[in-house]
């Protein structure tokens, strides 16, 4: 009997960030193939009748290319399990969830996809910043830092005027906020880095336009990491006085406009 895939949103990394629907295809696995921003603490309590597969990086060791992941998923359904491939934040959001999907479906093996929380909008957030606010941001656009972006995507970026949400952005921070401020970001323009959300080890650095590539290169900051560009980095981060400084200011404009 053919057995069958489930793609499983793991949420930023605490347990308790998982979906019920996520627990409940845990309980009944025969397989876990994990990811390494998936959460690992207690899943052999929550998996208890599967073999765990760690397909993620290590440090020092390299992850099972995407193409092997697909090929074992069909694989293990095929024998006939119940696979369940537990990703980090949502599966959907910049973690190659739907070539899954299709690689299930191109080998006929029934497959169910369950959301989970995305570390683009609950990393921020675990740092008190929200990606939208009335009257201070009423869009936010998530983008891959794991390329440099080109001109024409800074530069609609740029003038798109809401928060702008990078994953996978550490290594081309220094791009991104030159391009930025190359298509007219003032200089002033806040930039928040937030490190291992919803760990111990949760950091914010704060800074600008301006400096934030040298602020963040002194703090050493490092992968996993979300960079929030935008005015609502204020609202967490310049104390009560500031923020409402911005709030008075934002409504003001938005009388005018
Ligand atoms: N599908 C995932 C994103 C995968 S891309 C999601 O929806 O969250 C991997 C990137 O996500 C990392 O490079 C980092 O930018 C971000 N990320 C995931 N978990 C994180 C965490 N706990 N803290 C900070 N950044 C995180």
């Amino acid at each position: 009997m053919t057995g069958r895939v489930t793609l499983v949103g793991g949420g930023p990394g605490a347990i308790d960030l998982l979906t019920v629907r996520a627990v409940r295809a845990l309980a009944d696995a025969d397989v876990v193939l994990v990811d390494r921003l998936a959460p690992h603490e207690e899943l052999a309590a929550l998996a208890p009748h599967a073999e765990i597969v760690d397909v993620g990086k290590t440090p020092g060791h390299h992850a099972v290319p995407q193409r092997e992941i697909e090929v074992m998923l069909v694989r293990y359904a095929a024998s006939g399990a119940h696979v369940v491939r537990l990703k980090g934040g949502d599966p959907y959001v910049l973690g190659r969830g739907g070539e899954e999907v299709l690689a299930c479906h191109a080998a006929g093996i029934p497959v169910e996809v369950v959301p989970g929380v995305t570390s683009a909008i609950a990393v921020p957030g675990a740092a008190g910043i929200p990606v939208t606010h009335r009257e201070v941001s009423r869009l936010f656009t998530v983008v891959s830092g794991h390329a440099p972006l080109d001109d024409e995507e800074l530069a609609h970026l740029a003038g798109l005027g809401g928060t702008i949400v990078v994953l996978m952005g550490i290594a081309t921070l220094p791009s991104l906020v030159a391009g930025l401020a190359r298509h007219g970001l003032p200089p002033g323009h806040p930039v928040a880095v937030v490190e291992r959300g919803f760990s111990a080890e949760q950091r914010t650095t704060v800074g600008t336009l301006a400096d934030i590539v040298g602020t963040a290169a002194r703090a050493r900051v490092a992968s996993p990491a979300v960079v929030v560009v935008g005015e609502v980095v204020r609202l967490a981060h310049d104390g009560e006085a500031a923020a409402g400084e911005l709030m008075a200011r934002a409504a003001a404009m938005s009388v005018i406009a």
